[in-house]
């Protein structure tokens, strides 16, 4: 087909949803162009470096990666799996979760030694975590596409979206210890299992169990191969463009345009970014007043420091899983817990060289600072972050007392830089997730993808992509995803 002839896409944002649903128009004939207002593409997918060190800003986990779900086979419908250095999570301990400074869990990967490990810490509750691991699987498996299942089921899993999971797993077994073992779980969506609907539990235990998988030498890649799908059919990612108006008229997008006063135009649109951003943009209502009134109120409350850690050569293993540890906080709204990971490096050997901590956060702690700019900010937000630095290593180190006298050099993220990054709304670690938006809007030829649409993370931003795709492209393409 001519170049004329092709249909044409414009997507705002250049995160791990614009470059996903680009890839899929672009696989489909459409002549691609995303806009994406930072110097640097790939929003959450970024690594960034320190000297030799690699930095990932956001994603640590690849869930999803496994033959029959959906992020490998979306990957090989792109025909980016060639392109991406990924290594397994470690099979015997794929999460390390401490419940106190004492006891700490190693979770395995694959259900039958999952099970087995819980029923050997506790005997007691075998007939409960065999039930439990059966619900979880069975609800696991239904949700959309993340196995590929052409078949959406929104009715059978209704009454899962209303339960919550603390509730959900009192069904099956009652011992409190091994219920906050699974405080793990809700860590994404925050804060605690009595918070999160028992159908998001199900989904993520059940991708936690199958395993996930780890980029070596940083996300970046990620970023660079989903480009390289885009721009080798003729299509463009353009980085620092911010779209700041979108003007329709008779009901459908006529243009777009940037702060340097750019226009762009395309057949269909699609806002792969914070949908607040979108309503200020549009000339003309997006959605139903009861929906834009929720997307302007709503901020997901969860938000968090990223201590960046650069190590000393030799001085501190390498943790080939990710691993929870406890930290009691009066915050309700927070994970009780903070994370640690050491991210894998080209020719990995036993010891680390970056590790990462991520501790849950209020917002408002970032008060006096909120209408700053970064490069005015000043010492006292330094010392801020300093001290944020200092508490997250003691709290690690009463798990790992070798991590402080291993640290080479800090570097800390905190909400606004969360913020100021990707435009959330309160520096919201996942954006407006759950919000659960349609794909479509009132304006005919925009339409929606992202975390706003479905989940974060990579299996939910490739299911969001999938549904956004088929929605412009006007039919499915799950089965050629899953035969890929
Ligand atoms: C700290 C952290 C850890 C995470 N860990 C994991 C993990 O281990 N595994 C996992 O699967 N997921 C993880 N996630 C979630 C995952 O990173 C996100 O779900 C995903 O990156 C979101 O992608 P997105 O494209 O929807 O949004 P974003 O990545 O936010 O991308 C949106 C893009 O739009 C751009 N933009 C905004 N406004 C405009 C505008 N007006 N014009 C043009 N461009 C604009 C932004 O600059 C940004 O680049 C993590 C996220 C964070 C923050």
């Amino acid at each position: 087909m001519s170049d004329n002839n092709r249909h044409t896409a414009c997507i705002i944002g250049g995160g791990m949803s614009g470059l996903f649903t680009g890839a899929l128009l672009a696989r489909n004939g459409y002549k691609v162009t995303v806009l994406e207002k930072n110097h640097i593409i790939g929003g959450g997918l970024q690594s960034f470096r320190r000297g030799d060190a690699v930095f990932n800003t956001g994603m640590q986990s690849f869930a999803g990666y496994m033959p029959n779900m959906i992020s490998l086979q979306f990957c090989k419908y792109c025909r980016v799996d060639d392109l991406l250095d990924v290594m397994p999570t470690d099979e015997n301990q794929q999460e390390i979760v401490w419940v106190d400074n004492q006891t700490n869990y190693r979770l395995p990967k694959g259900r039958e030694a999952y099970q087995s490990y819980l029923i050997k810490m506790f005997p007691q509750e075998e007939k409960g975590i065999g039930d439990l691991m059966d619900a979880v699987f069975y609800i696991g498996h239904t949700y959309d596409y993340l196995f590929l299942n052409p078949i959406r089921r929104h009715e059978e899993n209704i009454p899962y979206a209303y339960m919550n999971a603390y509730d959900f797993i009192l069904q099956y077994v009652h011992n409190e210890q091994l219920i906050s073992v699974f405080e793990y779980v809700s860590w994404t969506t925050g804060p605690s299992l009595k918070a999160m609907p028992a159908l998001e539990f199900c989904m993520m235990l059940t991708l936690y169990i199958i395993g996930s998988h780890r980029f070596v030498g940083g996300t970046k890649q990620m970023v660079d191969a989903f480009c390289h799908v885009i721009e080798k059919t003729g299509g463009k990612v353009y980085n620092e463009t911010e779209v700041c108006k979108i003007n329709v008229e008779n009901g459908r997008v006529v243009e777009l345009i940037d702060t340097n006063g750019k226009k762009w135009g395309s057949d269909v649109y699609v806002w792969a970014c914070t949908p607040k951003i979108l309503l200020d943009a549009c000339n003309a209502p997006v959605f139903r007043l009861a929906m834009t009134q929720r997307v302007r109120e709503f901020v997901n409350p969860f938000t968090m420091y990223i201590v960046f850690c650069k190590l000393k050569p030799k001085r501190f293993p390498f943790i080939n899983s990710a691993v929870y540890m406890p930290r009691p906080s009066d915050k309700s709204y927070l994970p009780q817990s903070i994370v640690l990971v050491t991210s894998p490096h080209r020719n990995q050997n036993q010891w680390a060289q970056t590790a990462e901590i991520y501790i849950p956060a209020c917002y408002e702690e970032l008060g006096k600072w909120e209408n700053t700019k970064v490069q005015d900010r000043g010492r006292f937000y330094e010392e801020h972050k300093n001290q944020v630095a200092r508490k997250a290593l003691d709290m690690v180190s009463n798990f790992y007392p070798d991590i402080t006298d291993a640290v080479m050099d800090i570097n800390v993220a905190s909400a606004l830089t969360i913020r100021d990054y990707y435009g959330n709304p309160h520096g919201a670690t996942y954006g407006q997730q759950g919000l659960y938006l349609p794909i479509k809007t009132k304006v005919a030829n925009l339409f929606m993808t992202g975390q706003a649409v479905q989940n974060q993370g990579i299996a939910g931003i490739a299911t969001a992509a999938t549904l956004t795709a088929e929605t412009i492209l006007g039919k499915s393409i799950i089965d050629e995803i899953a035969k890929a």
